[in-house]
């Protein structure tokens, strides 16, 4: 059993910072024994990972994390995907689709900022992403243009749900995501539960074909991880874990790779791919 493993994390595909060859550089040096990738809506960090862990001796695996929509989905529920088969047909195509989503949205939010006076375009917001758009990305764009700090405060001040830039998610419903994962080979895990609701809108989501919850996860308290630890377990679900790591800069830079020998997790946690 690996000790230190990193099943959740973000590359410039989507919205990290680190290119998929420098999370590997920085894993090996964490002592990271396997290294999942698992962008937004995007496999396309793949090839890059997979000639990077070879030349570094790294075990690496492509994942996903998929972002829903829907009532009481949007912004909360997100699926992560493990042991896909990416070349499994209409996948990438699918993630083509949410990824143009993506952009549509982007581009409300910037018109909605410019309707409260900022001097933001699309433009600006583009520039700033390599492939997956999302929040993120016109958040580094506001602190280009010295509206904002950090992400953090332009999620705060603009982006999150209640403020004025805000507009709903557009990607799949959570049963389109699993369906996708489960279709394409992969096991369809629940990521950070804690955003996604309680007990029984979690029940929900596991009605649906969910086949694993983050009970690991580096914004979880000790006693978090026990209760989503015994919850894996009494519900017959596979347990996982990663930092959500996105890279420096992003406010989201705990260090890359979990300790999977923790204790409160108990003994369920499984590298299931
Ligand atoms: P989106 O995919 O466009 O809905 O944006 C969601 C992403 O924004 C998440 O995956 C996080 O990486 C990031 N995010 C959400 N809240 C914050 C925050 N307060 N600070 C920094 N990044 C955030
Ligand atoms: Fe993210
Ligand atoms: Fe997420
Ligand atoms: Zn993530």
């Amino acid at each position: 059993m690996p000790k230190r493993v990193e099943l959740h994390c973000h590359s410039i595909y989507s919205d990290g910072t680190l290119t998929p060859a420098e999370l590997v550089a920085r894993a090996v040096k964490n002592g990271v024994e396997i290294l999942t990738l698992t962008d937004h809506d995007s496999i396309s960090g793949g090839p890059e990972l997979f000639a990077a862990g070879k030349a570094e001796g790294l075990d690496v695996r492509l994942g996903i994390e998929i972002n829903c929509a829907g009532p009481g989905a949007s912004d909360r529920v997100h699926v992560l995907g493990y042991g896909i088969d990416p070349a499994s047909p209409g996948f990438s195509g699918r993630l083509a689709e949410f990824r143009e989503r993506r952009t549509v949205r982007s581009k409300r939010i910037v018109e909605n900022l410019r309707a409260i006076g900022i001097a933001i375009e699309f433009e600006d917001v583009r520039a700033g992403a390599f492939e997956t758009l999302g929040r993120p990305h016109v958040a580094d764009a506001l602190r280009r243009l010295g509206v904002v700090k950090s992400r953090k405060e332009a999620f705060d001040r603009f982006l999150v749900k209640g403020k004025p830039g805000y507009t709903e998610s557009m990607g799949p419903s959570p049963a389109e995501a699993i369906a996708m994962i489960r279709d394409a080979g992969g096991k369809a895990c629940l990521a950070h539960p804690q955003t996604a609701g309680k007990e029984p809108e979690l029940d929900e989501l596991f009605r649906l074909g969910l086949q694993g919850i983050e009970v690991l996860y580096a914004g979880h308290t000790p006693t978090q991880v026990k209760n989503y630890g015994e919850w894996a377990k009494t519900k017959g679900l596979l347990a996982v874990g990663g930092s959500d790591f996105h890279g420096p800069g992003t406010g989201r830079e705990e260090k890359l790779g979990i300790d999977y020998s923790d204790e409160a997790a108990g003994p369920i946690m499984e590298i299931i791919h």
